[in-house]
């Protein structure tokens, strides 16, 4: 369970990461942060690529149809360009962002921002996702979440591509990917 910082305690911004494969709950632990932070009077903004418009235009919505308010922006200076006076900046599917995002995160931060980034940390390859490698060096904290393996039940940390399309890219749910442990993953 992650304890979020205490703000009080801790005047300056900070980067949280939240990464893991497909379905282990990245979006859900985002929103449930988003949530708290909401409750405790925190201004809150989301952003999200646009690339990524599976559910919604502008909404983050997780496999279990929780969803919160979404900016969509095509590249992570726009972010930059729209944010507000948020306390508390939320970033979902931060992989499919340019690798500005980075430095994006860092001076949200240094501004005084809390930053939750959610994102794929793997590709359906198992090779390291976009900007998620450098994002992860340079948080403050991180969450490395599973899922369930849908071929032996175990704890999936994996993308299993179904779909015989090569492109590092397919926008897609159960119809594309099944979360698969280490073993089912590799067979
Ligand atoms: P992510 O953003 O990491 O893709 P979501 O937060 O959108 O994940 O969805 C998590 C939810 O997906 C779980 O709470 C569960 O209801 C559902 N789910 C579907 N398949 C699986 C699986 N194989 N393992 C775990 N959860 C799954
Ligand atoms: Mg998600």
């Amino acid at each position: 369970m992650f304890i979020e910082p205490n703000y009080q305690s801790n005047k300056s911004g900070w980067i949280e990461v939240v990464c893991g494969s497909m379905f282990s709950g990245k979006t859900e632990e985002l929103i449930r942060r988003l949530k708290r932070a909401r409750i405790a009077n925190m201004k809150v903004e989301i952003f999200k690529p646009s690339i990524d418009t599976r559910y919604h235009s502008s909404n983050i919505v997780s496999h279990n149809e929780n969803t919160v308010d979404a900016f969509a922006v095509d590249k992570a200076s726009k972010i930059i360009e729209s944010i507000g006076d948020s306390e508390v900046v939320g970033i979902d599917e931060a992989q499919f962002f340019d690798h500005e995002i980075v430095d994006v995160c860092i001076a949200l931060a240094n501004k005084g921002k809390r930053v939750i980034v959610a994102g794929l940390d793997m590709d359906y390859l198992g090779k390291p996702f976009g900007p998620m490698p450098d994002i992860l060096a340079i948080a403050n904290y991180v969450t490395k979440l599973h899922a369930v393996c849908v071929r032996c039940g175990g704890i999936a940390s994996y993308s299993y591509r179904i779909s015989k399309v090569n492109d590092q890219v397919v926008l897609g749910e159960k119809e594309h990917y099944e979360a698969r442990c280490r073993n089912c993953f590799t067979y």
